[in-house]
């Protein structure tokens, strides 16, 4: 008898799982269920489209996917056509891997203005992810104020920035790149709340707003520290290196003339956001000048004004419970002990320990899960677990159309042939699509 494992999510914690199981326990048998159609997460919906080669990582995801003891169901939500318990009655372990899709509460008075967006919804909607393709930001605005300093912000002033050349090479879908590219933004704030040292940025990320071809990025010298040594007081190892390089970038960036790139992308620190202005709409956001006490930000008492017609909240993301599982409001994780909930429940990702870290940092989540797992549950497995048996029979019973691999390597073939010249591919957008693609290829039509 198998052991039957279904991992909830199928961005890289789920796939990172998946592969460790594979590689670590013989007899376990893995199914990986997706609520959308289409696998890879934060992969396919977060990782900004013009980092193609970030993306790459799905490669290795799909050779684990096609792996024989591996069975993917997309199109089933959990806690929505299969409940928790019910999965945990078919499996012998149930991961949840299902991340955090929600943005940390932006709560400033004016926030619920018109043009204002938590970064989930404004990165989605130019991802094409199904849920937020009706977004339909308003772009029709020369300025634009994205909050907060972790590479989320970075992302989404450098989306807006690139050129019409530049986007056209990636996978945005049509009708966001239409409207980006009609968009007349002229400036994009980027607003931290303490200093240049404490930014969430990396390296790589912050470079890159140096190399864009129509924008310049702008630092005021005089929010740079005179002391980096002093500044970075408090970090240490790896991180410290980090924030030291960025320091470094961010003085040639204000070293630089300015040039005749015809649009500006400025990096504005000790930056708080108080009040987004306007009537309806958002007009400009009141930020209130801070200094760093004992690594906190403290209002000084003076405030200032940028005027913007969008205002992008990037200030961390939000997990959202999940029926049947407990949760930590607090934390906004599922609470667990180095990844297991109780035996038979685990967490993997940022619904095991908040939304940082990069893709890489998921791998050693899914390896503790699969040590766990063998540790928990009897090497033969119970046979009263069906697991995809008993899935697929309640699928039926429900009428649910489930999704499997073969079938998104089929959307994923028709999104590669229907890219237009440069791109990797034009994604569908809904889920009735992308049904109707499939059904169509299956009747002939
Ligand atoms: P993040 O790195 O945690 O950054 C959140 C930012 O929001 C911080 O600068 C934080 O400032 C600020 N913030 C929080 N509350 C605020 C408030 N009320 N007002 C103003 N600012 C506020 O989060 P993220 O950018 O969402 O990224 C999530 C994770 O994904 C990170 O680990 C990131 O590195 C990763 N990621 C990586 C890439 C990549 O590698 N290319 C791309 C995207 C995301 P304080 O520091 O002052 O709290």
């Amino acid at each position: 008898m198998p052991i039957r494992i279904a991992i909830v999510g199928s961005g890289p914690a789920g796939f990172y799982t998946a592969s460790a199981l594979l590689k670590t326990c013989p007899n376990c048998e893995v199914d990986i269920i997706e609520r959308l159609p289409t696998p890879y997460g934060l992969i396919r919906g977060g990782v900004a489209p013009d980092h193609q080669t970030t993306k790459r990582v799905a490669d290795k995801y799909e050779q684990t996917a096609m792996m024989e003891r591996v069975r993917f169901y997309g199109h089933v939500e959990i806690g929505e056509h299969v409940s928790l318990d019910e999965l945990r009655e078919l499996y012998d372990a149930v991961v949840l891997a299902i991340g955090a899709r929600s943005d940390r509460p932006f709560t400033v008075p004016g926030a619920d203005k018109k043009g204002v967006y938590g970064a989930s919804a404004f990165v989605a909607w130019y991802n094409g992810h199904p849920d937020f393709q009706y977004l339909d930001p308003d772009l029709d605005t020369t300025g634009v104020a994205v909050v907060g300093n972790g590479n989320v912000a970075i992302d989404c002033a450098r989306v807006l920035m690139r050129s019409p050349y530049g986007r056209a090479r990636t996978d945005l879908p049509e009708h966001a790149r239409a409207m980006i590219d009609a968009s007349p933004i002229q400036s994009v704030h980027v607003l931290g709340r303490r200093g240049p040292a404490d930014a969430a940025f990396t390296n790589v990320e912050l470079r890159e707003l140096g190399e864009l071809s129509e924008a310049e990025p702008r630092v005021r010298a005089e929010q740079l520290p005179d002391d980096f040594e002093a500044a970075l007081q408090g970090y240490e190892g790896r991180d410290r290196r980090v924030r030291q390089r960025n320091l470094e970038v961010l003085a040639d960036y204000a070293a630089r003339p300015i040039g005749d790139k015809p649009k500006a992308l400025h990096l504005e620190f000790y930056a708080s956001p108080v009040e987004v202005l306007g009537g309806e709409r958002v007009e400009a956001i009141r930020c209130e000048r801070t200094r760093v006490v004992d690594g906190r930000a403290q209002g000084t008492g003076t405030f200032f004004e940028i005027p913007c017609g969008l205002v992008v909240s990037a200030i961390g993301y939000r997990a959202e419970p999940m029926a049947g599982a407990p949760f930590d409001e607090a934390r906004g994780i599922v609470p667990n002990d180095a990844g297991r909930v109780e035996p038979g429940l685990y967490a993997v990702g940022w619904i095991k320990r908040g939304p940082v870290g990069v893709i890489s940092t998921n791998r050693p989540d899914g390896e503790e899960a699969a040590r766990h797992i063998q540790a928990d549950i009897a090497p033969e497995g119970d046979p009263a677990k069906t697991g995809h048996d008993g899935l697929e029979a309640l699928l039926s019973r429900r009428g649910r159309r489930w999704v499997g691999f073969h079938e998104w390597k089929r959307l994923d073939a028709l999104e590669r042939a229907a890219a237009t010249e440069g791109a990797p591919r034009r994604k569908f957008v809904s889920v009735d699509e992308m049904l109707a693609a499939l059904d169509a290829e299956r009747t002939g039509t």
